[in-house]
């Protein structure tokens, strides 16, 4: 099996002279599967656009927290037409990013939130949190809806790994576990049961060492792959593996 790139951002914006030719070049590094994570309508349109024309493409739509505060008045009916599209298989990202001064207030930030939260119910989608500097109303929210899905590019402790483990979700993590700093993303990721791990890369951002500061792409997850191996005591090649079938467990129920 290849490599699952659970979380990445493929928008013209960030690649604007090469996007095709990225996209293209990374089946013969081994990604195999990837999903196109939307964080507005604009964006969400633009990754679901790119899983029609690249097999290996997959998509979700959803409103990250940043983007809460500036919506138009009918955007869960347009949220709703976008997660019936074809191959959009979450609704993400959603959260709270109280790191931001400039970020959307926070009962507007709540408000979309458990709305997504709601949306994702009825046709049960898995859902991809986004959640900085708010970790216990994120944790609040999340015992009471209970949502299925991963809680991306995690940055809380060991202690609340757990308890969202215990809530039945997955946890990813990005090139950030490989930074020299992320002594507290290390410890989290020992206290994680194996099978409830994702490989993310949040591309085109957290590129890992020894690329931090570039911009990632699906291919450097080898990277972060490789550390978490480490980790937790296997072969980087079963960790890519292990990953993927969670990935496959968790958003297509295979
Ligand atoms: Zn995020
Ligand atoms: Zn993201």
């Amino acid at each position: 099996m290849g490599i699952f790139d659970t979380h990445a951002h493929y928008l013209k914006r960030d690649f604007p002279e090469d996007l095709e030719e990225v996209l293209n070049g990374l089946k013969e590094k081994n990604v195999e599967r990837i999903i196109a994570v939307g964080c507005n309508l604009e964006a969400s349109e633009e990754e679901i656009a790119l899983a029609q024309r690249y097999d290996i493409v997959y998509a979700s739509a959803g409103i990250h927290p940043e983007d809460a505060g500036k919506l138009p008045s009918d955007w869960e009916e347009r949220l709703g037409e976008l997660l019936k599209m074809p191959k959009v298989v979450a609704l993400g990202e959603i959260g709270l990013d109280y790191h931001y001064d400039d970020a959307p207030e926070k009962d507007v930030q709540r408000d979309v939130f458990i709305k997504q939260l709601e949306m994702a119910k009825a046709p049960d989608l898995p859902v991809i949190i986004h959640s900085r500097d708010a970790c216990a109303e994120t944790m609040e929210i999340l015992r009471e809806y209970k949502p299925r899905g991963v809680m991306h590019c995690f940055s809380y402790s060991a202690e609340t790994a757990r308890e969202v483990i215990k809530l039945g979700m997955y946890i990813g993590f990005t090139g950030v576990l490989t930074f020299k700093n992320a002594k507290k993303a290390v410890q989290a990721c020992e206290e994680i049961p194996i099978d409830r791990l994702l490989l993310e890369t949040d591309s085109p951002y957290m590129a890992p060492e020894p690329h931090r500061g570039e911009r990632s792409d699906s291919s450097m997850i080898r990277f972060t792959a490789a550390k978490m191996a480490e980790i937790k005591g296997v072969s980087t090649e079963e960790m890519i593996e292990i990953a993927n079938q969670n990935g496959r467990r968790l958003f297509f129920g295979e």
